[in-house]
């Protein structure tokens, strides 16, 4: 009689925890998809920045052709000025980099890749012309 008066009386429990593995369950799923979801946005953002690469290789490649075309210009100079505007902000990294630009505004010392000042906030000339 015991026996089964105990087994009544864990029954409910067993009830809640089962609910409890439901909920956790249905939480798991919707985590997943969360998951999935952010992945998915992740690989068409990589394959949006892969085709602006492609597409400014390409436009690099086309105007230094241009540029090498029309002048007495090589590939050695090229490399040789690729080198000395990476070396600008001081660090051989393959990277444009930022630069410590002077406000004419203000006098105070900003960022080149800011669009303005941050002390006064008038905007800033970009140190290179496809600096963004
Ligand atoms: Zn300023």
């Amino acid at each position: 009689m015991g026996g089964l008066l105990g087994v009544l009386q864990i029954l409910p429990m067993t009830e809640s925890l089962w609910f409890r593995n439901e909920d956790l369950a249905d939480a798991s799923t919707k985590q997943t998809e969360r998951i999935s979801t952010r992945a998915q946005a992740s690989d068409s953002e990589f394959l949006k920045l892969r085709r602006q690469v492609d597409r400014l290789t390409l436009t690099c490649q086309s105007m230094w052709e241009l540029l090498r075309d029309g002048s007495d210009l090589t590939e050695d100079h090229l490399m040789r000025k690729v080198a000395e505007v990476d070396l600008r902000d001081g660090s051989p990294d393959g990277r444009l980099g930022s630069t410590v630009i002077h406000c004419e505004s203000c006098g105070k010392n900003t960022n080149s890749r800011r669009d303005n000042c941050v002390w006064c906030g008038a905007p800033v000339e970009r140190a290179h012309i496809f600096e963004g």
